[in-house]
């Protein structure tokens, strides 16, 4: 087992991380920015290295520094949480011939998955549901373009190969609009992510975001946590989420589950790794979009509801350890979600960064809290404006939401704006307390 690990991440997830590594008795390595010093992590970490200013390309995302920090506190292996370098596949790489473990996927699997159309068509050999589209990337001529998505049908999607974040998409709803949609896109494409290949999909009207979450080992032992219901987002953004995925049944389950698995063991998958897919009630049909090789921010709703500990199992992963789990022990208990607390305006969405003056963090049965703040904490402005996330556990969806709102009304964070009052007003709404959400919920709401 490992005796040490650097931590090359920050806020909630730094600290959860943290936490797994204490479980284990394995010592922590925080990595920080300079005004990130008085992170709780950083704090309570047995040792910590500032590894450059307040640019997360400075700091965060500074390969050399990160490693360097790794070499002088004898780390033996490094953990990239969300974000930052952690779906890097160059870095997995320098992580691992510089002789450390990277607690993650092997290099190539993060290359392989970070290419869209690669992704896609190695689901879809694995018999993974796909969304109907260009088997590969787009033509350069004209007419076998407008030949192809005639072929899917309007409305269509044009996605750049190696895009992210939301990032270098482009809906076209008619012939007329197509050339020039996909001379813009390829173009952004090309500035954003240094490569112009797109791709084409059958543009899904209104999908629920339902992701299925897997573990596997580095012996070839692979299962799967069930599914998590996302479609709460803003802008692309996750905002609330859920597991699991309301009025999918344990058929459909077992059956996305099963492909899932196979598709993780047929690419020597290792790690925890997420599958998305976008799912359409009206066909009750899964469509795979793309797969995230790290952990996930809502990981802990799959936590509430199967007991196992994701991070705490990477960890075991990276250390060669064999999975002690089989399908068949994984039982899905209750229900569980998640609210994202930002540190944002919760009209406007701007970044409401700041002293943290007082904090009160809720409690009770069935309550988690995974966050960094405490009172006195200064929110920089310069990172991603999440301060953390109230999850709510419960024997049904209804409990879990009761004790959700529960938690929101005694949840104070003063000295700063959040988006509680948003999450307040979503977790009163009819048409969410029904489950009738898909991805375009939020924004409709947003806009009455
Ligand atoms: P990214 O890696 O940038 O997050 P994804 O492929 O995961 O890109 O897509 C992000 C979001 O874009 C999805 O959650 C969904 O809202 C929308 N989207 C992507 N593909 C489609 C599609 N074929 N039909 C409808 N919406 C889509």
């Amino acid at each position: 087992m490992f005796e040490k690990i650097l931590i090359a991440n920050r806020g909630e997830i730094a600290l959860r991380i943290q936490r797994a590594c204490r479980e284990l008795g394995i010592r922590t390595v925080a990595v920080h920015s300079e005004p990130d010093r008085d992170l709780m992590h950083v704090k309570l970490a047995d040792e910590s290295v500032c590894i450059g200013p307040a640019p997360s390309d400075q700091s965060y995302l500074n390969v050399p520094a990160v490693i360097a920090a790794a070499e002088v506190t004898d780390a033996e292996a490094i953990h990239p949480g969300y974000g930052f370098l952690s779906e890097n596949a160059d870095f997995a790489e320098r992580v691992e011939n510089s002789g450390f473990a990277f607690i993650g996927p092997r290099a190539e699997t993060i290359r392989l998955m970070g290419d869209k159309i690669a992704a896609k068509t190695a689901m879809k050999k694995a018999g993974v549901p796909c969304v109907p589209g260009s088997d590969g990337p787009l033509p350069d001529d004209n007419e076998a373009l407008k030949k192809l998505a005639k072929d899917i049908g309007y409305p269509v999607i044009l996605k750049a190969a190696g895009g992210g974040g939301g990032r270098g998409m482009r809906v076209v709803h008619t012939e007329a609009h197509l050339i020039n949609a996909a001379n813009l896109t390829r173009a952004e494409a090309g500035k954003a992510f240094g490569n112009p290949t797109l791709y084409m999909e059958k543009f899904l009207e209104t999908p629920r975001h339902i992701e299925f979450q897997v573990l596997c080992d580095a012996h070839g032992h692979c299962v799967h946590l069930g599914e998590r219901d996302c479609s709460v987002q803003r802008r692309h953004q996750k905002v609330i989420e859920e597991a699991p995925a309301p009025g999918i049944s344990a058929k459909q389950r077992a059956e996305i589950g099963a492909a899932v698995v196979k598709a993780c063991t047929d690419m020597g998958y290792r790690g925890a790794g997420t599958i998305e897919f976008l799912y359409d009630p009206a066909s009750q049909t899964f469509y795979f979009i793309e797969m995230n090789t790290r952990v996930q921010v809502e990981h802990p709703v799959t936590e509430m509801i199967t007991g196992v500990d994701i991070v705490k199992a990477q960890i075991l992963i990276a250390a060669g350890k064999a999975l002690p789990l089989r399908q068949e022990d994984i039982q899905f208990h209750g229900h569980a979600i998640e609210c994202r607390i930002n540190a944002e305006d919760p009209e406007r969405f701007t970044p409401s960064p700041g002293q943290i003056t007082a904090w009160h963090a809720p409690g009770g049965p069935g309550i988690r809290v995974d966050s960094h703040i405490y009172a006195g904490y200064r929110v920089p402005p310069y990172y991603d404006s999440m301060i953390g996330k109230i999850i709510s556990h419960g024997n049904d969806r209804e409990e879990a939401q009761m004790r959700m709102r529960s938690a929101l009304r005694e949840t104070s964070i003063e000295g700063i704006q959040t988006n509680i009052l948003l999450h307040r007003r979503i977790l009163e709404e009819a048409q969410y307390a029904a489950g009738e959400i898909n991805i375009h919920y939020l924004e409709a709401l947003l806009s009455l």
